[in-house]
C-alpha cells in the first residue's frame, strides 16, 4: 500500500442522487483533496432489478454539476477497475470460493420456507430469530452431493459467538458489538450475486481503500464487514460514519420536507457552489460561526475530526439565503443568463430576446440586485418592468394610495417629471425630496404611494432606480392611472 489516502463514494444506481448521498460524496472528496489522496467512484449495481442506466447517468451528472470529479471510476478508468460491481463478479466468486475452501465460509442449502419456519419458531420461544447454523457442519460428502445435484444454495460466513467486535469510528468513537449478535450471514446469494456487505468489503480491500466515509445508516453493517476483512486476511480501513440528515421537524429528511434530489434542486435554480457550501455544513463545521466557504477553503479546512455525531438539520431557508450570497458573486451577465428562461416562461420577455431586451434585462438585474436569491425570484421582483399595466396589490393600494394628499401630490409630480431635464436617479431623487418637503410630507409619505403606483406593491427595489429605468413616459402614465383609480 502506498500509504496515501484512498476513499470512495459507492452509490447504488437505483434512484436520484439525494442530499444525503451528495453530502457523503462531498465529504469523501474534500477529505481526499485535503490529503492529496485519491477519490474513487464505484458503482454498486449488484441489485440488477433496481439498478438502471438512467440512475447511473443522473448520479454522474449531479456529481459533475457539483464539481466533484473522481480520480478513478467510470469513464476515467484506473488501475483498480472495473468500477462497476456488476463487472467484478469473478472476483467475488473467487474470494467466496477461497473462504469456503479455507473453512471460513460454507454453502447453506436451507430454503427460504425452511428458514421462515424456523425463524417463526424461534420468535415464539421469545428468542432473537437468527440462522441456526444448520448447514455449517454438514458432512463434506453430503455437501458435494448436493452441489453436484445443483441444489440451490447461498454462501454464509462462519462467525463466532465468542467475544466482541470492536472498532473505533472517527466520528462516534469506540464501538463494541457482542459477537453473538451476528449470525452466520450470507455473503453470496442463491443467484450467485454477492450481498452488499460482501461486495463492499471485498472491493474496499481490493481497491486499497484507507478510509470509509459514509452515512450513519451503515454503522450496523460495519461489524459484518470487519468479519469479512478478517476472514479475507485483509487489514480493515478506518471508518467515519457521518450523521443523519433530518428535516426541521427532526424526522429523517424526505420529500415531505422539500426537494431532496440534487438534479431537482439544480433544476429549481440552486447554484452548485451554494449547494456544495451548504452540504459541507451538514454535520461538519469549521467553528461556531463561519458559514460561507469557497471550494478552496473547504478543501483547506475540511477534517473528519470536526464532523459531529449529532444529526444535522436541513434548513431550506438557510440554503436559500446561501444561494443569494452566491448569486451576488455571479457576474451580471451570468445572472441575466440565469433569469432569462424564467422571464420567458412567464411571458414577460419574448423568446428569444433581442439585443435591446437583453440590455434592458441586464439593467433590471442590476436594479433588483441582492434581492435576487433564486433565478426565478426575478418574476416576482421585476414583472412590473415588463408589463404594460401594473397589477395592484389591493392591500398596498388601500394603505398607500387612498390618502387625501396623493391626488394633488401625484399631479404636481407628473408635471415636474415632464419637464425634468436630468431624468436620472439623482435628478429624480432631488425632485421627489424637494416636492415632499414643499408639501410638508416626509419623504416616505410620497415614496410609498409612488412605489405602489409604479410597481403595484408595497416593496420593490430602490424607487429612484425603478423610476429611472422605467422611463419618464411610463412613470407619468402609471402615476396618473393610480391617481384616477384610487386617489
Ligand atoms: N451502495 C451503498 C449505498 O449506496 C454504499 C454504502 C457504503 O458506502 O458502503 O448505500
Amino acid at each position: 500500500m502506498s500509504g496515501k489516502v484512498r476513499v470512495r463514494f459507492a452509490p447504488s444506481p437505483t434512484g436520484h442522487l439525494h442530499v444525503g448521498g451528495a453530502r457523503t460524496a462531498l465529504f469523501n472528496w474534500l477529505f481526499a483533496r485535503n490529503k492529496g489522496g485519491t477519490f474513487i467512484l464505484r458503482i454498486e449495481d449488484t441489485d440488477r432489478e433496481r439498478s438502471t442506466e438512467e440512475s447511473y447517468r443522473g448520479i454522474v451528472d449531479a456529481l459533475r454539476w457539483l464539481g466533484l470529479d473522481w480520480d478513478e471510476g467510470p469513464e476515467v478508468g484506473g488501475a483498480w477497475g472495473p468500477y462497476f460491481q456488476s463487472e467484478r463478479r469473478d472476483g467475488y466468486r473467487e474470494r467466496a470460493e477461497m473462504l469456503t475452501a479455507g473453512g471460513k465460509a460454507y454453502p447453506c442449502f436451507c430454503t427460504a420456507e425452511e428458514l421462515a419456519e424456523r425463524r417463526q419458531a424461534m420468535k415464539s420461544l421469545g428468542a432473537d430469530p437468527r440462522y441456526d447454523r444448520r448447514c455449517r457442519d454438514l458432512e463434506p460428502g453430503i455437501v458435494e452431493e448436493l452441489l453436484s445435484r445443483g441444489k440451490p444454495h447461498v454462501i454464509r460466513l462462519k462467525t463466532s459467538d465468542e467475544g466482541v467486535i470492536e472498532f473505533t469510528d472517527i466520528v462516534h468513537g469506540k464501538i463494541a458489538v457482542p459477537a453473538e449478535q451476528i449470525d452466520d450471514f450470507i455473503i453470496v446469494k442463491s443467484d450467485g450475486f454477492p450481498t452488499y456487505n460482501f461486495a463492499a468489503a471485498v472491493d474496499d480491500s481490493r481497491m486499497e481503500i484507507t478510509h470509509i466515509i459514509r452515512g450513519d445508516d451503515h454503522l450496523s453493517n460495519t461489524p459484518r464487514q470487519l468479519l469479512i476483512y478478517e476472514a479475507l486476511g485483509a487489514r480493515p480501513p478506518a471508518f467515519a460514519h457521518v450523521p443523519l440528515i433530518m428535516g426541521p421537524d427532526k424526522a429523517r429528511l424526505s420529500k415531505r420536507h422539500g426537494s431532496t434530489s440534487i438534479q431537482q434542486m439544480r433544476d429549481e435554480g440552486y447554484l452548485p457552489e451554494a449547494m456544495v457550501n451548504y452540504l459541507a455544513l451538514l454535520g461538519w463545521s469549521y467553528d461556531d460561526s463561519a458559514q460561507l466557504f469557497s471550494m478552496e477553503e473547504l478543501i483547506e479546512k475540511f477534517s473528519l475530526d470536526r464532523v459531529s455525531d449529532k444529526p444535522a438539520v436541513f434548513d431550506y431557508k438557510k440554503l436559500r439565503w446561501m444561494n443569494g450570497e452566491y448569486m451576488k458573486k455571479r457576474s451580471v451577465e451570468d445572472r441575466v443568463r440565469l433569469v432569462m428562461p424564467h422571464l420567458e416562461a412567464a411571458g414577460l420577455v419574448k423568446d428569444p430576446a433581442d439585443g435591446r431586451m437583453r440590455d434592458f434585462v441586464k439593467r433590471v438585474v442590476e436594479v433588483v440586485g441582492e434581492r435576487l436569491k433564486m433565478p426565478q425570484d426575478i418574476v416576482e421582483l421585476s414583472d412590473f418592468f415588463f408589463r404594460d399595466e401594473v397589477e395592484y396589490d389591493e392591500k398596498a393600494a388601500g394603505k398607500f394610495l387612498k390618502r387625501h394628499y396623493v391626488g394633488p401630490a401625484f399631479r404636481v409630480l407628473e408635471d415636474r417629471l415632464q419637464t425634468l431635464h436630468a431624468y436620472n436617479e439623482i435628478g429624480i431623487e432631488e425632485l421627489m425630496r424637494g416636492l415632499a418637503a414643499e408639501m410638508g410630507l416626509k419623504a416616505g409619505e410620497l415614496i410609498h404611494p409612488v412605489r405602489v403606483a409604479l410597481t403595484g406593491r408595497a416593496q420593490s427595489p430602490g424607487i429612484f432606480e425603478v423610476m429611472a429605468l422605467l422611463g419618464k413616459e411610463k412613470v407619468i402614465e402609471r402615476l396618473a392611472r393610480a391617481r384616477r383609480a384610487y386617489a
